[in-house]
């Protein structure tokens, strides 16, 4: 099954009428960008990063190189491909960055829904499962009853430990003990899974903001939904510039998203996607590789 369907169907249909002729005018060229555009504004994708995509490909395919090539349909497709690649942030998966001195804070934001809980116990599971690190799971999230209860459950299923419950402490209480004990029982990564709320406020942004200078993580890790298309990008924008987001998360891939948000990520926050979950079990998470997923648009 193609990734992105919809723009997946329409950049492949223009992309295989160019190639089946023998020779491409500029003219072509502009009328190909122009039903780019209208796909990927379709599939959500920001209208800034829709422009500059458009104005990036263009540049490169009118050049002689690519007109008077052999098959210029291929050439332009080519131009395409990679023009997508830098969109998605370039060529190679973004690994986490673990390479502060353990334990090593990872920190876990995003709105109520988006797959943030999931994600922390996914995480936790691949980094006990494939680099055997000794990983310890912490709800910081106050607000919601179970969620502590909820993040010890997904810790027993990924087969890692979880952060003792204490009533009435504060976010950055539990922050702070959640180091403690990872300092003095030898863990080599602290996941601390935040609160979500439905939608982006102050009060949400300030309690992330104060448990970051408590525990200056090396990573923070921005879970979106891919399902939510522009509100996806969106979000994404608020949490950056409020809080400084180093890697993207993005869920529900394994919808038909319209690709707009992965599309959009890297220019509107200027952070990688590092990570994909595709499903609600555990082992659902995915490095993300830019060239792949371009291949896999393209067909
Ligand atoms: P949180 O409020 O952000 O912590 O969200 P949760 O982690 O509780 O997830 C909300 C729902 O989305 C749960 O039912 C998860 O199983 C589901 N979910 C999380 N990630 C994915 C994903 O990648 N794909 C699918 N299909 N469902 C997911």
């Amino acid at each position: 099954k193609p990734l992105f369907e919809t723009l997946s169907g329409k950049l492949s249909g223009v992309f295989d009428g160019l190639a089946k002729r023998g020779t491409l005018s500029e003219a072509d060229v502009t009328e190909a960008m122009r039903e780019v555009r209208l796909a990927m504004l379709d599939a959500d994708v920001a209208l800034p990063v829709v422009k500059d995509f458009v104005n990036k490909v263009r540049e490169r395919a009118v050049g002689h190189e690519v007109l008077d090539s052999i098959s210029p349909g291929q050439a332009v497709a080519k131009v395409v491909n990679d023009a997508l690649i830098d969109a998605l942030g370039g060529a190679g998966a973004v690994p986490l960055n673990l390479s502060a001195v353990p334990p090593v804070p990872i920190l876990m934001v995003g709105l109520q829904g988006s797959g943030k809980t999931t994600t922390s116990g996914k995480i936790a599971l691949r980094l006990a499962t494939r680099e055997r690190r000794k990983v310890l799971l912490a709800s910081l999230d106050t607000q919601r009853p179970a969620a502590q209860l909820q993040l010890q459950q997904l810790a027993e299923r990924a087969g890692v430990a979880s952060l003792p419950i204490i009533a009435g402490q504060s976010p950055v209480e539990i922050a702070r003990r959640a180091m403690d004990v990872g300092r003095r029982e030898g863990y080599d990564i602290v996941i601390l899974d935040t609160a979500g709320r439905l939608s982006i406020d102050e009060a949400l942004m300030d309690e992330v903001r104060a448990i970051r200078a408590e525990t200056q993580p090396a990573e923070t890790l921005l879970v979106v939904d891919a399902m939510t298309g522009q509100d996806a990008v969106n979000t994404a924008k608020a949490f950056n510039e409020a809080v400084g987001v180093t890697g993207v998360v993005m869920t529900r891939m394994d919808g038909d998203a319209r690709g707009g948000a992965a599309l959009s990520m890297r220019a509107i926050t200027g952070a990688p996607i590092k990570l994909t979950g595709s499903g609600e079990k555990l082992d659902a998470l995915e490095e993300f590789h830019p060239e792949r997923v371009a291949g896999r648009i393209l067909g």
